[in-house]
């Protein structure tokens, strides 16, 4: 077990987080590609008390597949996404891991909304891949950590 450290672009918001995570997904929903300004999203997910985060965060209240509230938390300055806190995950924080300090070590144990991914994006992917979110939704992550 070790800590990595990461932040927003503009340096307001400082974190550490704990490793290994307990899963990392490539999420191509349209919800976390809007956000990200990406195709994709590097999500880690990691007990909440794993992830100290020092710094102002800013929240935009989201809704999930289940109809479930899903607290998009961002920062305030500059705007990089750093954490999501979903009521269908209790207990776990999501890391947008891209914001580490060096790019991800740990690589992706699956990739989520697939539906939504361009074709070229899920050629040759490794891992494990699902079409939508997996239900419940600690099914995707029981299969990295075992449980
Ligand atoms: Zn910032
Ligand atoms: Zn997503």
């Amino acid at each position: 077990m070790s800590i990595l450290n990461g932040g927003c672009l503009c340096g307001s918001v400082r974190y550490t987080v704990v490793v290994p995570p307990k899963s990392v997904s490539l999420c191509h929903c349209l919800n976390c590609r809007k956000q990200s300004g990406s195709n994709r999203s590097m999500n880690w997910l990691v007990p909440v008390d794993d992830l100290m985060i020092t710094g102002e965060l800013s929240t935009y209240r989201d809704t999930g597949d289940s109809g479930k509230p899903v607290l998009r938390q961002f920062c305030g300055q500059c705007g990089s996404p750093i954490r999501t806190l979903a009521e269908a995950l209790p207990g776990l924080a999501v890391l947008k891991a891209g914001t580490l300090d060096e790019a991800s070590p740990v690589p992706p144990n699956y990739a989520l909304y697939t539906v939504r991914a361009a074709f070229w994006e899920t050629q040759g992917l490794s891992c494990a891949t699902f079409e939508r979110m997996p239900t419940p939704p600690s099914a995707a992550s029981a299969l990295s950590s075992g449980e």
